[in-house]
């Protein structure tokens, strides 16, 4: 299936290569059989997470416990600690729900960093927001703004100021912080400079999604986000929640789940995987975890197109890049989600910017073949990412029994790679069957029951709206 801007062309194609995308497209698609099996193994998984047994993917409780009602406000620090970039805002949610006022720095995740010491990471995090506090409020006392820390990472909370990290991910291996509750460790490296903050509430950035997407569209009922690393989180009843039991909640008491559903089929019973995600996960930093992860997120898509290329480079039957220096295409990492969003993008029938960029970028002069191949694999990887997405929203969505939803999504993956929004919404409507007859009735088109939309800014407005929340909480006496 070609993008209707290109035509692409196998007509003129060497058998090698031909036999190759025919083989490639065998091992990326996911057909609707395939989709439907991948989504019901999921609800299964999701239910299993909130046993007391519990499962693979963590369904971590995040003490969110309601929605916003609109009435929130105030003034809130929010620091979003991602795989990519670190951001430090102060947010003043308006008395009633409106426009609010933010404002933010962004500062980059050195790379150094997530592979450095937990002392680094924590004095790193503190200067951006000593930075911030010194840029925006110099002399002024600060001692009570309440700050949202989104911390992106899978963790196990007791209270929602608490969060012991089960395991890095997303590249991320810092000795000391795994197994431990990271909030210690950022409140020393803030007192260490006299950074006046106390944190209130440690969040997810998807559970921030949800809670400020719903903010501005109350049929919001997932928050995702697919970007560096890929994940949901979505309103329990804490009755559905077996392994909260001992809390003696109302059964019909909301408690937002993080899923961590990147761990989804950490036991290789359903998902395609390919040779090439084998390898990832093998010379992964935490080999074993976030299979389905490893096979979506913007992380890894540049990573699994370079090792398809290196591969056909190997074999000798197939003539790909002949007597060429492939050095540069051999490094591990080397090529980002960005470098095959461009390829898709690439407007010209031959594909002349993506020659340009394999010159320029890798010093590897292309065939016009090699060319279409290339583009070829861009849309398998980049189908194959957005199909395996919609069997998680799908199957959250099946366990609540929402037959219409707004599902709120996030990340660089989601925003910036073509068309991952209508390959997913295709993918949808194969699951869940909406070009079938339901109760007889033809569904008219107009708009998918399920939509998958542009989230509001978790990591800052949601981090808000839960600080704002927890106060509430507490206030009224719950803990
Ligand atoms: C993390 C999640 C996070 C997701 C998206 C995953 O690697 O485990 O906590 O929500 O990435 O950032
Ligand atoms: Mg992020």
């Amino acid at each position: 299936r070609r993008q209707p801007s290109r035509k692409g062309s196998t007509a003129d194609m060497p058998h090698d290569l031909l036999g190759e995308i025919k083989r490639l497209e065998d091992l990326f698609s996911v057909d609707t059989a395939k989709l439907k099996a991948i989504t019901e193994h999921f609800i299964s998984e999701l239910a299993k997470g909130l046993s007391k047994e519990g499962g693979s993917i963590p369904m971590n409780p995040t003490w969110c416990m309601s929605f916003p009602t609109g009435h929130e406000q105030g003034t809130f620090l929010a620091l979003d600690m991602g795989g990519t970039n670190l951001r430090v805002c102060e947010i003043i949610l308006p008395e009633e729900k409106g426009e609010f006022d933010i404002i933010q720095s962004k500062y980059r995740m050195p790379e150094e960093l997530k592979t450095g010491t937990a002392d680094e990471l924590w004095g790193y995090v503190a200067d951006c927001l000593q930075q911030f506090i010194e840029y925006h409020h110099e002399g002024e006392k600060l001692g009570n703004l309440p700050l949202g820390f989104t911390f992106s990472y899978p963790a196990s909370q007791d209270y929602i100021d608490n969060g012991v990290l089960q395991r890095w991910t997303k590249g991320f291996d810092i000795d000391g912080v795994e197994g431990e509750d990271v909030v210690p460790q950022f409140e020393a490296a803030l007192k260490e400079r006299g950074v006046p903050i106390k944190l209130t509430a440690l969040i997810n950035d998807t559970t921030g999604t949800l809670i400020a997407s719903n903010y501005t569209d109350d049929e919001m009922r997932v928050g995702c986000i697919f970007g560096t690393g890929c994940n949901a989180a979505y309103m329990e009843h804490a009755g559905e929640v077996p392994k909260l039991a001992h809390m003696n909640l109302p059964a019909d008491q909301e408690i937002a789940i993080n899923c961590e559903w990147g761990a989804f089929d950490n036991e290789h019973k359903i998902l395609p995987r390919t040779p090439y995600d084998v390898i990832i996960d093998k010379d992964s930093p935490r080999p074993g975890q976030q299979t389905f992860e490893k096979m979506i997120a913007g992380l890894y898509l540049g990573e699994i197109f370079r090792l398809v290329l290196v591969d056909l480079h190997s074999q000798p039957h197939v003539q790909i890049f002949p007597n060429q220096d492939i050095s540069a295409l051999q490094k591990p990492y080397s090529l980002d989600a960005s470098f095959l969003s461009d390829i898709e993008n690439d407007p010209f029938e031959n594909l002349q910017e993506t020659h340009d960029s394999f010159d320029s970028k890798l010093g590897i002069k292309t065939t016009k073949p090699e060319l279409e191949l290339i583009r070829r694999l861009t849309e398998l990887i980049g189908t194959r990412a957005a199909r395996l997405s919609a069997c998680g929203v799908a199957a959250i969505c099946k366990k609540k029994g929402y037959t219409t939803a707004h599902v709120g999504a996030d990340g660089s993956v989601f925003n910036k790679y073509p068309h991952f929004k209508a390959r997913g919404a295709q993918a949808l409507k194969e699951i869940l069957d909406w070009d079938k007859d339901r109760d007889g009735k033809k569904l008219g088109r107009g708009r998918d029951p399920i939509e998958i939309l542009p989230a509001e800014d978790g990591s800052g407005v949601g981090a808000a709206l839960i600080a704002a929340l927890t106060i509430k909480r507490v206030q009224q006496g719950h803990n």
